[in-house]
């Protein structure tokens, strides 16, 4: 009964677009996914901005209907949603794998917490936005420091420090300050991330520029306390008062849940996982990795746009065993 071809683990875009391969080749397979379809997307900020175009972000060859040119969260939400209407996935919603191990007889036991699964191949496809990038410094457990960004309402005429200089970060900054909050950002380097959004970055250079928006460049937080934050700058130690700590540091994929499988980890500081970039199989054969999770900590190097591929890659390699 709870046998299949292939067990696709996150229903995130790839791991959809692994399932519209497995539909189409007839294999008998199953998405399990911890949270919501696209759990991913569905957690960004509320009014985010794509940086890909919406037919980038097309699966299926299912067009993505959007009037601006970079669609939004809820146009993606509304897209992958549509998605799984039209191809009626086999999905569970709201189970968590909690472990994927080879048998001797060379099948997967998939275990989560609902059921015991069987599968002849499986599919990691679990992103990377579930464990955010500590910074480790004192305070950093306070509720009012935060590792996510929903919208900017709650941070409105409050004193905000916002830490790091990517997308996120930069989009968080420029709305709470137009919706009247007191914005400070720490920055590591000496200047924006140029991966910041090309439209976007010339707003915060000139916010910051023009002293709306306050900037500690070359600089760390070093101390989070109730009500100020200590912040190491080149011209010494600065203590400003503050109500909330923004910390979009990154994001990592679960790093050890691969291990547990067997997938070997390259030493360095990237932790690349091992894997065939033809078939995308890893080290143990029969399981796959697709998305941005193969990337280990280079959680910039795979996206939408350029994982799609890996659906077919791996779907065609386990038809034709
Ligand atoms: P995800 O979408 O992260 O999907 C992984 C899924 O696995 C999740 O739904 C998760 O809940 C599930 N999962 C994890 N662990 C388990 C488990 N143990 N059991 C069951 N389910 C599990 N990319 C682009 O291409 N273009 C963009 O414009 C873009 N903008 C972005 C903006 C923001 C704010 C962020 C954070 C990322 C952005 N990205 C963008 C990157 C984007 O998140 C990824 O490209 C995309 O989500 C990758 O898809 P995925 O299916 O590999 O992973």
């Amino acid at each position: 009964m709870n046998e299949y071809d292939l067990i696709i683990v996150g229903g995130g875009p790839i791991g959809l677009a692994c399932a519209i391969e497995a539909q189409k080749k007839n294999l008998k397979y199953l998405i399990i996914e911890k949270g919501a379809i696209v759990n991913s997307i569905f957690n960004y900020p509320l009014y985010m901005t794509f940086f890909s175009t919406a037919e980038r972000l097309e699966i299926g060859d299912i067009p993505f209907n959007c009037l601006a040119p970079k669609p939004g969260r809820q146009e993606a939400l509304e897209y992958y949603r549509n998605i799984h209407r039209y191809f009626k996935f086999s999905i569970h919603l709201f189970e968590k794998v909690s472990q994927v191990k080879k048998l001797e007889n060379k099948q997967f036991e998939v275990v989560t917490n609902k059921n015991i699964y069987l599968s002849k191949n499986v599919i990691i496809a679990t992103g990377f936005y579930d464990i955010p990038i500590q910074m480790n410094v004192i305070g950093e457990e306070l509720p009012k420091v935060r590792h996510y960004y929903k919208e900017a309402h709650e941070y409105a005429f409050r004193n905000i420090l916002v830490v790091g200089a990517n997308n996120s970060s930069v989009d968080a900054a420029l709305e709470c300050w137009r919706k009247g909050a007191n914005v400070t950002m720490v920055i590591r380097k000496n200047e924006i991330n140029n991966r910041v959004k090309y439209w976007v970055k010339p707003d915060i250079e000139n916010r910051i520029a023009e002293g709306s928006i306050k900037a500690y460049f070359e600089s760390n937080i070093t101390e989070i306390h109730e009500n100020e934050v200590e912040i190491e700058t080149p011209n010494g130690k600065v203590v400003i008062e503050n109500d909330f700590v923004l910390a979009l540091t990154g994001y990592k994929p679960d790093l050890t849940f691969l291990e547990k499988m067997g997938i070997q980890l390259s030493e360095d500081e990237l932790k690349t996982p091992s894997y065939n970039p033809e078939t995308m199989e890893t080290n143990v054969e029969g399981l796959f990795l697709a998305g941005v999770v193969c990337g280990g900590m280079q959680t910039h190097k795979w996206f939408i746009e350029n994982s799609r591929v890996h659906a077919s890659l791996i779907v065609d390699h386990i038809s034709s065993k």
